[in-house]
């Protein structure tokens, strides 16, 4: 009895943005978006936060916009 090989076809993890449609990627919310990342703020890989490779990419776009946003929001604030 050997190369016994067994796969987990019957239990594939499902991504939740595909799970829910009513769920939404957004740049303007960091409870969601930090959900995605560690508390250094690093994005989690897709592995671990078992999102597919469309929603992983839309929500590492929305982290570094939300990222670009703050930057820029709180630069202004200290200009103004
Ligand atoms: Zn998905």
């Amino acid at each position: 009895m050997n190369g016994k090989k067994k796969r987990n076809y019957g239990r594939r993890k499902v991504c939740r943005f595909c799970a829910d449609a009513t769920l939404v990627i957004d740049y303007k919310d960091p409870r969601a978006l930090r959900y995605f990342t560690t508390e250094k703020g690093k994005i989690i890989p897709r592995r671990i936060s078992g999102c597919c490779a469309l929603h992983q990419r839309q929500m590492t776009e929305a982290i570094k916009r939300a990222r670009h946003v703050a930057l820029l929001g709180f630069s202004s604030n200290l200009v103004s």
